[in-house]
């Protein structure tokens, strides 16, 4: 049976506020907002379809009549001021809502060129495009976010616990995918975060394979890259097994990778600029004369999507802020072998920072 979850209460209070300061900041009076998971995080409202428009002193969501009962539940239910219009004419609506604005701005990597070119025929405002607005609003996670992002974690590490005494030499890569993933609903999850990576073998040299049905032969390394979601948010975490036991090369690559792993997240606090962790974990790869290996950036941020701000990557400036969720996952990768990958999601803090993510790196060899 499923487990209920014990989660406080999510709210939007303060949000679309906080986004119209933003927009102040830029000169801009009214935002367009078309990406569906920042209209979540903004009103609370899940639908597939909708548009809010935010200007300094409203918040208009509009969507269609089949939400016209849950929207308005939802949008107060999570405690933002929100005024829900329904209408299926989207540049009508949307022309209405921003009323005499005179700069209005479009989520750019969120709108449809035939729909930007629709609004700029029918406003008669000047039309820019933003983007990251809400995305950096979004990144840095309140209470409740946090606790839904730490059961998320809980749950794969509880699972993971349970199913790692099959990963032996026979079982299939599907067969442990779908161990794992029903193990999260079990437990409460809402389903995985994302298709569950269950690489062996050469196929772990593939950063993002997904689950074959190839069974473990001994010798075989084996990356698991689980995350579970819960109530909309999303945990990340990957280890590396071994099947059978241990050669010297695996152990060898297993002990940098999580070498480089500790180090990075040991680098995580807030004011750090996010490239420094990029840094910090490739040095040590590279120093080991493996740095080629390495062959994807560092990490990301966790919330609501499972990639979303702040990039954990080479040269980004942007410096980390108390509250994010991000993860640190370095890997290298060697084609025809195998590869091995060690990943957390940690949230910043003003410690530094702390792992959501628990599962135990040292049974990772068993
Ligand atoms: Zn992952
Ligand atoms: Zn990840």
């Amino acid at each position: 049976m499923n487990q209920p979850l014990n989660l406080p209460p999510l709210t939007v209070k303060g949000r679309v506020e906080a986004v119209a300061a933003k927009l102040a900041d830029i000169d801009v009076d009214a935002l367009v907002v078309t990406n569906l998971t920042n209209i979540r995080w903004c009103s609370g409202f899940t639908g597939s379809a909708g548009t809010l428009v935010i200007s300094t002193d409203q918040a208009i969501l509009i969507t269609d009549s089949r939400y016209a009962e849950q929207a308005p539940v939802q949008t107060q239910a999570a405690g933002g001021s929100i005024e829900v219009r329904i209408n299926s004419q989207f540049v009508a609506a949307v022309a209405e809502a921003v009323g005499n604005a005179s700069v209005v701005a479009l989520e750019a990597d969120h709108v449809s060129w035939a729909n930007q070119r629709r609004l700029d025929d029918s406003l008669s405002a000047a039309l820019v495009d933003t983007s990251a607005i809400i995305a950096e609003l979004r990144s840095v996670k309140d209470p409740a976010e946090l606790a839904r992002i730490e059961t998320a974690a809980k749950i794969v590490d509880a699972v993971l616990g349970e199913c790692c005494g099959h990963f032996m030499r026979g079982v299939s890569e599907l067969e442990i995918a779908r161990m794992l993933e029903d193990g999260m609903r079990l437990a409460g999850a809402n389903g995985p975060a994302y298709e569950t990576i269950v690489a062996s073998g050469a196929n772990s040299a593939l950063p993002h394979k997904t689950p074959s049905p190839k069974r473990l032969f001994d010798g075989d390394l084996l990356v698991v890259d689980a995350g579970a979601l819960v109530d909309g948010y999303r945990s990340d975490m990957t280890r590396t097994f071994m099947v059978g036991e241990p050669d010297e090369r695996a152990l060898e690559l297993y002990e940098l990778v999580r070498k480089s792993q500790a180090a990075g997240v040991a680098a995580v606090r807030p004011g750090v600029a996010a490239g420094e962790i990029d840094k910090v974990c490739r040095e040590v790869i590279t120093e080991a004369g493996y740095g080629d290996a390495f062959t994807h950036s560092t990490g990301h941020g966790v919330g609501l999507n499972i990639h979303e701000l702040p990039a954990i990557r080479r040269n980004n400036q942007a410096e980390l802020l108390a509250g994010q969720v991000i993860t640190v996952e370095p890997g290298v990768y060697f084609s025809g072998y195998g590869g091995v990958r060690v990943e957390d999601t940690v949230v910043v803090n003003e410690d530094g920072s702390r792992p959501l993510t628990q599962f135990s790196k040292e049974t990772s060899w068993q």
